[in-house]
């Protein structure tokens, strides 16, 4: 018989949003005249903007023609593209990357799972508590835990607690770690990294030989002039972090699926025998042996992303999401909520009111409300307490949620 990767039995299974799902669907079993608003899940609403749509039509119309047709494209991308996002996301804001060093993928979440094939076994990783699950569960397959605790923390795993007492700024490791994921601004507490937390990190990184696997997932939605779009705005940073970067929550491709990871060419390991060693080059060979490219309609689709007009959509994009932010932070603290993030992010990520854990206040909201939130808890044991409202939605249902939210805790 076939010995199946026992690690997987570890795995805490997909606990989250398939026991959301079961909540709610048996509460619009018992009350199908409710009319359920879901601020869960984190999914954009709004159509692709007109100027990649019209990109898209157009490489559609060049693959329906012998001269124009396109087979396989590069694995890395389309020199189109990847000199368009080192031009417009780095080289525009004074950060040397060369599209050489960026690497199109089918999405975020696959590369930060990915990624972790180019590493050993035996390297410490440390996450923030509450997380992206995405980097906890990669590590939990792959083997780089032990089992998880009732809280359903995996041993192994350094947890660094993001909570209101340290003002979301997590504290560097106790004992050394080789490994460390940030997410920012974060899913899902929506709070932002200074410069000088980000350069904490890197200067961590550099003096412990540590790599930072930087998740910028929701880089556009940063409005405040002082936070840096990308780590490598920190002097340094391309010789200790790898960046993740997707189109999916800017320009709407949840459904589309366009992303990047930036690897820079200092950037190194080091191999058993402690030589060092290239992380470009591994994440070259990987990126080449296991993936075949982005569609080239899909990435004609995204240099429009760059073209002024589709610069323009973008930003209305990002506009009307954080004006949903707002109105639901400003709602909720008008009512005597601690709010936090929902300012250079799309997600508000409140205290529950009075001891209600996550789950409490999950099922209350539910019941009095008909609103679908996250429960802080299901991203880490320091999430209890918490709950995540996504401002990805219309702004009548957002406007609605508001008054209902208020009527239950007032
Ligand atoms: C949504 C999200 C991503 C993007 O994932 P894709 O696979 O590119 O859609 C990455 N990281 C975080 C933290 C996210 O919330």
């Amino acid at each position: 018989m076939a010995l199946i990767n026992d690690h997987y039995l570890k795995l805490k299974a997909g606990y989250l949003f398939p026991e959301i799902g079961r909540r709610v669907n048996s509460f619009c079993e018992e009350n199908p005249s409710a009319a359920v608003i879901k601020l869960g899940i984190g999914d954009v609403t709004e159509p692709l903007p007109a100027a990649i749509r019209e990109a898209m039509h157009a490489a559609i119309d060049e693959m329906g023609n012998r001269e124009t047709f396109r087979g396989y494209g590069p694995e890395q991308g389309y020199a189109f593209l990847r000199e368009a996002i080192a031009k417009h996301d780095f080289q525009s804001r004074g950060v040397d990357i060369s599209a050489d060093e960026i690497f199109v993928s089918d999405g975020s979440k696959c590369d930060t799972g990915n990624i972790l094939d180019i590493f050993g076994a035996d390297n410490k990783v440390a996450v923030t508590d509450p997380v992206y699950p995405v980097y906890v569960d990669t590590n939990v397959m792959t083997g780089r835990t032990g089992a998880a605790d009732e809280s359903g923390r995996y041993a192994g795993l350094t947890y660094l607690p993001v909570t209101a007492e340290n003002d979301f700024v997590p504290a560097l490791p106790e004992s050394p770690v080789d490994l460390i994921y940030l997410c920012y601004p974060n899913n899902p507490t929506g709070t932002v990294a200074t410069k000088e937390t980000l350069k904490q990190w890197v200067d961590y990184a550099k003096a412990n030989g540590s790599i930072i696997l930087f998740d910028a997932a929701y880089e556009a939605f940063i409005t405040d002039p002082e936070i840096p779009h990308s780590i490598y705005e920190i002097e340094g940073a391309k010789e200790v972090a790898i960046e993740f970067r997707s189109f999916s929550k800017n320009a709407g491709f949840t459904g589309t699926r366009c992303a990047f990871t930036v690897v820079p060419k200092q950037l190194m390991g080091k191999t058993a025998s402690g030589e060092p060693a290239e992380i470009h080059s591994l994440w070259n060979r990987r990126h080449c042996t296991k993936f075949n490219g982005v569609s080239y309609i899909i990435q004609k689709g995204t240099e429009a992303a760059y073209s002024e007009q589709g610069k323009q959509q973008i930003k209305e994009l990002i506009t009307f999401y954080l004006e949903n932010a707002r109105l639901l932070r400003e709602g909720l603290e008008s009512v005597g909520i601690s709010v936090y993030g929902g300012v250079n992010a799309p997600y508000v990520w409140l205290k529950t009111p009075g001891e209600s854990t996550s789950w409490d206040f999950f099922d209350e909201l539910l019941q009095k409300a008909h609103l679908v939130g996250t429960p802080g808890s299901g991203f880490g044991a320091s999430g209890e307490g918490y709950f995540r409202l996504s401002a990805f939605n219309s702004r009548d249902n957002i406007n609605e949620a508001v008054t209902r939210f208020q009527k239950v805790v007032s």
